[in-house]
């Protein structure tokens, strides 16, 4: 492991398209010869007529069943298996609020890959063995606690397992230990400066913060580039989820020009949730990955329900794994108010543009004599005054860039400073109390 090489893994980072897509098309096969082994995919080939040789190039993946949550839901909680439980080294579970938690199996070696996948992202965006990771997020069950912690140990980083919360302690670790980088959830990196502010810290020259890796939550384009301000460095996206093991999946490069989904691990697809056909690059659509590594529980076809889409397949940091844009949320966080959609994010990029208000805001739907309304708080950035008209002015402003995004009128509402809930983990940014016509 050459300390100046700028990839880690460059046999696999760097290969050519149709490089890359004849490891796929190796991969996809064996995978597919692979879930012959689960009772859930063998069922489901039986019953489509089909057999692992019928899969001969790439495109063959549409011939392929999808695979959802609930299918997880339905197998709870070993269904999905590939291979027998005692190969089996750990367990991740989801909280599940309705019904069945879902669950993701893996052996030693699933463990080993996906280190090595959270390493290469790191050491994308400048890790070395010398740098100090502070990995502020949730351990147990959240798979960016664990996640993180065997990335950044595999690339021999000193790796702080700092966890969620206790700003202070967190503030003190940064300072003490030297951290270099920081992985958190946007939200916490917002508060985590709060605190930093209230106790006189600068994180340009109190830390040694150079690189941050924010991600398990959508957040804008403006978010992150006010956390950039904030703290003094570059900001990576990163992405993940449970069902593909975690951290890892797709990170941003140095040019910050879209996610970048290692396709030595994954099929990506991109389809109208409608329709589940392909949608052309450039729009949007679902996200949907087959996993080409994995023992344990190989996914096929994996409805992730996010909205994203294609921005290219080349770049200028010489990786040819495909670039998808930030997520705009999940199709299943998609709010439909009075017959309008509209997506968490989309309000936060308009908030985002107004430097008198903070970073923490609550969406609220309720019915109120029988109309569906929306209201929004939202923190303001300094500290609250008595100036009455002013803030009347600010909201009206407010409300009426609201209205041009979204098509309807929220009620706006100005908070102070840290009076807006804030979680450990991933925000809570919406709060639906309406009432529920059957
Ligand atoms: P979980 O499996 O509980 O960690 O949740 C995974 C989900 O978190 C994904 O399906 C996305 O909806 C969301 N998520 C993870 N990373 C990001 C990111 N960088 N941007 C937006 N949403 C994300
Ligand atoms: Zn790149």
């Amino acid at each position: 492991m050459e300390d100046s090489s700028k990839y880690l893994h460059p046999d696999k980072e760097t290969l050519s398209r149709p490089e890359l897509e004849a490891l796929q098309l190796e991969r996809l096969k064996q995978t597919v010869k692979h879930c012959m082994n689960s009772p859930f995919y063998k069922k489901k080939f039986d019953e489509m007529g089909l057999s692992p040789d019928d899969i001969k190039s790439l495109d063959d993946v549409r011939k392929l069943p999808f695979t959802t949550k609930q299918d997880l839901r339905d197998t709870y909680p070993f269904g999905l298996a590939s291979v027998p439980l005692r190969k089996c080294i750990r367990l991740h579970s989801s909280s599940g609020t309705t019904g069945n938690p879902t669950v993701i199996l893996h052996t030693q070696k699933d463990i080993d890959e996906w280190a090595n996948a959270v390493a290469r992202c790191l050491w994308m965006v400048g890790l070395r063995p010398d740098d100090v990771f502070q990995n502020s997020s949730g351990y147990g069950m959240f798979t960016g606690g664990l996640g993180f912690q065997y990335g950044a140990e595999r690339l021999g980083a000193l790796t702080v397992p700092a966890a969620a919360g206790n700003s202070l302690r967190q503030i003190k670790f940064m300072k003490d230990f030297g951290t270099t980088a920081l992985h958190a959830v946007p939200s916490y990196v917002t508060r985590l400066y709060e605190v930093m502010k209230q106790e006189g810290v600068d994180p340009r020259t109190d830390t040694k913060l150079k690189v941050l890796a924010i991600g398990a939550e959508p957040h804008s384009e403006a978010q992150r580039q006010r956390i950039e301000e904030m703290l003094g460095v570059k900001a990576y996206n990163s992405f993940g989820m449970s069902e593909m093991c975690g951290p890892g999946v797709g990170f941003e490069c140095e040019y910050q020009n879209g996610l970048h989904f290692w396709e030595d691990y994954y099929i990506v697809e991109i389809v109208d949730p409608q329709t589940l056909e392909p949608v052309p690059d450039g729009e949007i659509g679902e996200l949907v990955l087959t996993t080409l590594n994995r023992e344990a529980m190989p996914l096929l076809r994996y409805r992730t329900r996010d909205l994203t889409r294609v921005l290219g397949r080349t770049c200028p940091c010489g990786r040819n794994h495909v670039r998808l844009d930030r997520m705009r949320g999940r199709s299943d966080d998609m709010i439909v108010l009075r017959g309008v959609n509209i997506f968490p994010i989309q309000i936060e990029m308009i908030l985002m543009k107004f430097k008198e208000l903070g970073n923490n805001y609550l969406i609220t739907l309720t019915t109120d004599d029988d109309n569906d309304n929306m209201t929004v708080e939202v923190e303001l950035a300094g500290l609250f005054t008595d100036d009455y008209p002013s803030l009347k002015a600010l909201e009206k402003n407010i409300t009426r860039a609201l209205k041009d995004e979204i098509l309807l009128t929220p009620h706006v509402k100005l908070v102070p400073q840290g009076s807006l809930p804030v979680s450990e983990g991933k925000a809570v940014r919406v709060v639906d109390k309406r009432k529920v016509y059957q």
